[in-house]
């Protein structure tokens, strides 16, 4: 639940002049309890604002208002009689007596005022301890959270495991079993602004992860000069075609070539298929913009066909096609791991040759394909 926190302060100091602050917090599971540490008992040098007495000097004094019938207690009726029997000197006394009066008031009312906002200062300093208190409780919760998911989030191989994942407790020898996550494994594994790759293969920008959206949207969208074009969809499936607008045609070429990004998108995630020739291979897989914890978690299906022969009926079928069903990728991993690894569909020369079309309009036809992504 959202943790709470109310304070109850007794009244304005009584008479003794002790005052005694309890501050209550609600525990987690909604019940009270009075924290100990919370609770103080003190005296306070300050002179009492409501004396049940007033001091000798007004009593005793022989132009007193009492002794001129003038006091608090007289019925107003009486007030006007008694003032007519007074002497001028009486009344010029009685004047000064009253002033006097007036301003002790005045001064038990400062005093009063002040000790309120003593009173507010110690509320608002208490507060803030609480306050304190309450997020550090929250931070050591989301600590425990996440080294409790630690094991499960880092897939490292297990020869770095123990070096690189995370850092022991010095207390480890004692028995304690938890490791931290270090920094370097923070910047190099977790952190949302580090640098990656953009999924334009041609792209030499390495834009943070969390910015790397924003990046394909103003970079990649056609207008900018240098900047490969990425197609943008909002499905999880995709039918279309490659075509080589090259002069050579592409089986001669003999260096590395990529074909434009096709977004992909699944659930809240952005996927883009890739589709790259180092010859005589073929590389295509579906990188998805997350981790590799993310990356488990999501399939997709690549099928190959000649373009022509999309959308015949089944008892015709295609003359040939392939397909590949398997993980997606992180955008963490680079290009040339995922050659060299053969991490997603690779496919020959000679497998894809038959896949193939004719050259017309300067435009070399190329394999069709379609491509869907879907959590496992
Ligand atoms: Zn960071
Ligand atoms: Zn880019």
């Amino acid at each position: 639940g959202d943790p709470e926190s109310s304070i109850l302060v007794s009244k304005i100091p009584s008479r003794q002049q002790t005052k005694r602050v309890t501050i209550t917090t609600r525990s987690e599971y909604g019940n009270y309890r009075e924290s100990p540490l919370a609770t103080s008992s003190y005296r306070e040098d300050i002179p009492s604002p409501l004396p049940s007495t007033r001091p000798a000097s007004a009593m005793e004094s022989p132009t007193s208002l009492h002794t001129l019938g003038l006091g608090p207690e007289v019925h107003p009726n009486d007030l006007e009689s008694n003032l007519r029997r007074l002497k001028p000197i009486q009344v010029i006394s009685a004047y000064l007596e009253l002033m006097d009066h007036v301003k002790r008031m005045e001064r038990q009312a400062d005093l009063r005022e002040e000790l309120l906002r003593r009173n507010q200062k110690q509320i608002e300093a208490k507060d803030k301890i609480i306050k304190e208190r309450d997020m550090l409780v929250r931070k050591m919760e989301r600590d425990l959270e996440r080294i409790d998911e630690e094991p499960e989030s880092v897939s490292l191989a297990p020869s770095d495991a123990s070096t690189i994942g995370a850092v022991r407790c010095r207390f480890f020898s004692s028995g304690c079993p938890y490791r931290l996550p270090s920094m370097e494994f923070h910047e190099d594994r977790e952190c949302k602004f580090r640098p990656t790759r953009c999924p334009s293969l041609t792209c030499p920008i390495k834009p943070p992860f969390a910015k790397l959206l924003e990046h394909v949207q103003d970079d990649h969208n056609g207008s900018k000069k240098g900047r490969d074009r990425i197609c943008r969809n909002n499905s999880n499936q995709l039918v279309s075609s490659y075509v080589n607008i090259d002069k050579e045609p592409v089986f001669y070429k003999t260096t590395r070539m990529t074909w434009v990004a096709n977004e992909l998108i699944c659930d809240s995630f952005h996927f883009f298929l890739e589709c790259m020739r180092v010859p005589p291979d073929w590389h295509l897989w579906v990188y998805i913009i997350g981790s590799e914890k993310d990356a488990e978690k999501y399939q997709a299906t690549i099928q190959l066909f000649r373009e022509d022969e999309y959308g015949q009926v089944a008892d015709l079928g295609y003359s040939a096609q392939r397909s590949y069903t398997g993980q997606v990728i992180s955008i963490h991993r680079s290009k040339e791991e995922i050659a060299e690894f053969s991490l997603g569909f690779m496919v020959h020369d000679k497998q894809i040759r038959s896949l193939c079309g004719t050259i017309s309009n300067a435009e070399e036809q190329l394999f069709g394909y379609e491509v869907s992504v879907y959590r496992k």
